[in-house]
């Protein structure tokens, strides 16, 4: 909904200030920006353009485009025709990953087709996968600010721009052991995205040359608030992680502001309105994370004997297009059955935010994908913490620090014979959060700290005030 915190601005020379949105690829990068977006322009004081590169990888991604460009017809799309990536050495990447590479490739095109903005831009902000290419294009070229929203958590952050001088202190490439971030503490070298210790990875190379270049940002948005991350968010501002950091602007928890997708939503909405409150488990792994078949069925027979009701969105591959699996034959003969009436099997995209708003749902057994995490804590969800990938674990630490859910640190998904976790352990973890009052009463709290953040007056509030007046 409209968030009354932006007050009108009046650019120097008159005119409102035209902000440049340039997102990356997968949803756990659009959807944010899209609610940061559909904030600003709730407002209607703002002119807004957003560089669309299409088609996107995901059909999530399509139909959150269209969304967002229904619900607020001033917004303007700019388009970005890639480049074709003739580059045999990238067979095999993960799709997400090569568009981001694909955009940065292609990145020395933006300047002119920002230059030939009408009215003349006065603020870019991109995503941290384009920072290295994007900053310098903005600055350079175009003489124009630059922000970043960050679409993880702070501790991420602090992480990611702390990076580049563990590497020059310990004189290697890659991640290569515990890392020790100044103001934030011991990182085990099993918390951060795996893919950095190997230096060859092309994300590694990415995330390097970002850190490196994040600094010379004019800003950087996170979509977190101070009560869930204050020593990170304290330890950013005051340049003890990296001395001289662009000032971070705690903006989050953000939320939709487009409508859409109503009918692949409804069917579980309707559902859970028919369930007690607080008594579904709702399962997903984001929108991204394919499973392993055996690592489902153990899932589903963790749930089945947990006696929980359940919500589950089961996805099978990494693009959403790509999913033609039968429900029936993932999950094995008889179990839709056997759970009928009780449990909720989907692999339509389903509103997850509706989802973890609805008062029938007592546990999120999540991924903890950043997004998905601040929504569970907006809307005092406990959490029954699985990390998979990439960030997640060093997300899960929040979580953990924050006390609103459980991260059972050994439950992987390596894909590897022991790595399995048996359906037993999952049953007997989701009973144990389920009945944990001391954690539902700290994610009751958080949600809590989350509304007062975005409320006039909050932590989230005065920084998207500050972020404004710098447009002016
Ligand atoms: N999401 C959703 N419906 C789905 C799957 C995902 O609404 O069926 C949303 C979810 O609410 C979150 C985002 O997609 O906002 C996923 O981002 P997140 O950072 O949680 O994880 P990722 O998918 O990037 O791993
Ligand atoms: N990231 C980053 N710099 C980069 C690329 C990624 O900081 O150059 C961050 C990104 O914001 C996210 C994580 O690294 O926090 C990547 O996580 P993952 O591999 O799970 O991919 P994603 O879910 O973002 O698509």
């Amino acid at each position: 909904q409209a968030n009354s915190s932006m007050a009108p601005v009046a650019k120097q020379g008159g005119g409102a200030p035209h902000l440049v949105f340039i997102p990356s690829a997968g949803m756990g990068h659009l959807l944010p920006f899209s609610r940061f977006i559909g904030a600003l322009a709730s407002e209607g004081v703002f002119d807004i353009s957003v560089v669309t590169a299409l088609p996107t990888v995901s059909e999530a991604e399509a139909e959150q485009l269209a969304a967002l460009f229904a619900s607020f017809p001033a917004i303007r799309r700019i388009d970005f025709n890639l480049l074709p990536l003739d580059d045999a050495t990238l067979a095999g990447t993960d799709p997400f990953l090569l568009r981001w590479e694909s955009l940065r490739r292609s990145a020395h095109l933006l300047g002119p087709l920002i230059a030939g903005a009408t009215p003349r831009a006065s603020a870019i902000v991109t995503d941290v996968t384009l920072a290295s290419q994007v900053i310098p294009i903005a600055k350079d070229e175009l003489q124009l600010p630059c922000h970043i929203l960050f679409i993880s958590c702070a501790t991420m952050l602090s992480f990611l721009a702390y990076f580049p001088t563990y590497l020059d202190e310990t004189n290697t490439d890659h991640l290569a052991g515990d890392v020790h971030v100044p103001a934030i503490g011991h990182i085990p070298v099993n918390y951060p995205p795996q893919v950095l210790r190997n230096p060859d990875s092309l994300f590694t190379k990415q995330f390097i040359t970002n850190g490196r270049e994040i600094t010379e940002a004019d800003g950087i948005l996170v979509n977190t608030f101070h009560a869930l991350e204050p020593e990170a968010l304290t330890a950013l501002r005051d340049g003890k992680v990296v001395p001289g950091f662009p000032p971070v602007f705690a903006v989050g928890p953000l939320k939709s502001t487009t409508t859409g997708k109503e009918e692949a939503a409804s069917a579980p909405i309707a559902w859970l309105g028919e369930q007690p409150a607080r008594s579904v488990v709702y399962v997903a792994f984001g929108n991204r994370n394919a499973a392993a078949l055996d690592q489902i069925r153990e899932i589903s027979a963790g749930l089945e004997a947990s006696g929980c009701r359940f919500l589950w969105v089961v996805k099978t591959t990494v693009v959403d297009r790509d999913d033609t699996a039968e429900l029936n034959d993932v999950l094995g003969d008889g179990f839709l059955a056997r759970v009928h009436g009780r449990g909720l099997v989907t692999k339509e995209w389903v509103d997850q935010e509706a989802v973890l708003k609805h008062p029938a749902v007592g546990l999120y057994l999540s991924h903890c994908g950043w997004n998905s995490v601040t929504e569970s804590a907006a809307y005092g969800v406990p959490m029954l913490a699985w990390p998979t990938l990439g960030d997640q674990r060093l997300i899960s630490t929040v979580i953990r620090s924050g006390g609103f859910g459980l991260w059972v640190e050994h439950w992987s998904w390596d894909g590897g014979e022991d790595s399995l976790v048996r359906g037993a352990e999952i049953a007997e973890k989701v009973k144990e959060v389920m009945g944990d009052e001391a954690i539902s009463a700290k994610a009751k709290e958080i949600s809590q700290a989350a509304a007062k953040a975005v409320a006039e007056g909050g932590s989230s509030y005065r920084s998207m005030q500050e972020f404004l007046a710098t447009l002016s």
